[in-house]
């Protein structure tokens, strides 16, 4: 078993965690709120007075955090890579811009550190129950000495190429995610227009050639899928905030490669416009009372 500092135990993070403890290994926790790092400490966690203390004399470390700066801001600016032995490993599971990503990847490289990017889906459900899916991008011996890690935390851990290539992996997911969220909303409402039933109209497509995830499992109207939020007044799931930044992470990345996305463009437009209008924590997929105008 072995020691892991673990910086970030946010919603995401605190629970995952926990799954470590749970998995038996030793975790040094740390986290800006006190809080968190209480919490971390009565599930058997050691609570680190700094993140760079959180890494000294650990084999694994994990971050969860925000953005790419908190990330940058916690390896670089904290000392958190300076502060780690020679060959540790660094598990980056927050979701950040690809650029920063390959940036960690390097100067963990250059301090003879190992590093893989590796963010997550499953939401703090799947983050609780260990069942997240791992998309990992690093080298092939990173990868190897990750893979048992994550499979403390989740479900599925797949290795998506080299560095950067777990982030890109996941905007890319999530962009199909968007787009086919309101293909499905807009269906649907004008299928209500039309005086078609929802119910009728997921019994045909969902078994048809508009069959999706966003249909099929996660239905924006109450009643074809029990489970979806969409029966329990859209609370996340996951939140329309977290959909709109890995929408503009998806289109960041596009403009610097000059890659054309016009609906991934068009999704993050539309979901800009929902968390502006005050909907940021509801579901993503209540932007269908959007689409219907109310
Ligand atoms: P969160 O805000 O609950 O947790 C982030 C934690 O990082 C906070 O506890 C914060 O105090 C801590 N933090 C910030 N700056 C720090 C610093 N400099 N040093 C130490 N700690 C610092 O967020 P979350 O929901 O846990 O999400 C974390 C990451 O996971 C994000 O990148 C998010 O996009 C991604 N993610 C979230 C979900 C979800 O459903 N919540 C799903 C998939 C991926």
């Amino acid at each position: 078993m072995a020691t892991i500092g673990f910086i970030g135990l946010g919603n995401m993070g605190g629970p995952m965690a926990e799954n470590l403890l749970k998995a038996g290994h030793a975790v040094q926790g740390f986290d800006l709120a006190r809080e968190s790092v209480a919490r971390a400490a009565a599930a058997g966690a050691t609570a680190a007075p700094s993140a760079a203390a959180a890494a000294e004399g650990a084999d694994v470390v994990v971050t969860m955090l925000p953005a790419g700066r908190h990330v940058r801001q916690v390896l670089i600016d904290d000392g958190v890579l300076q502060a780690a032995s020679e060959g540790t490993l660094f598990i980056e599971c927050s979701t950040i811009d690809v650029a920063t990503a390959r940036e960690m990847h390097a100067a963990a490289e250059a301090g003879d550190l190992a590093m893989v990017d590796a963010p997550v889906s499953g939401g703090t459900a799947g983050a609780a129950a260990a069942t997240l899916t791992f998309m990992v991008g690093g080298s092939d011996p990173a990868f190897a000495r990750a893979e048992p890690v994550c499979a403390a935390m989740g479900k599925a851990v797949i290795h998506a190429g080299g560095p950067g290539n777990g982030q890109a992996a996941k905007i890319c997911n999530n962009m199909i995610l968007g787009v086919t969220m309101i293909g499905v909303c807009e269906a649907l409402v004008l299928a209500e227009a039309l005086g078609l039933d929802h119910q009728k109209l997921f019994d045909i497509s969902s078994k048809s050639s508009g069959s999706c995830w966003s249909l099929n499992t996660y239905c924006p109207v109450p009643g074809p899928v029990p489970t979806s939020p969409a029966n329990n007044d859209y609370k996340p799931g996951f939140a329309a905030e977290m959909m709109l930044k890995d929408l503009l992470l998806a289109q960041e990345a596009a403009r610097a490669g000059g890659t054309t996305t016009p609906m991934g463009a068009a999704a993050t437009a539309l979901y800009g416009l929902f968390v502006n209008g005050g909907e940021g924590s509801t579901d993503f997929s209540g932007i269908i009372r959007m689409i219907r105008g109310n």
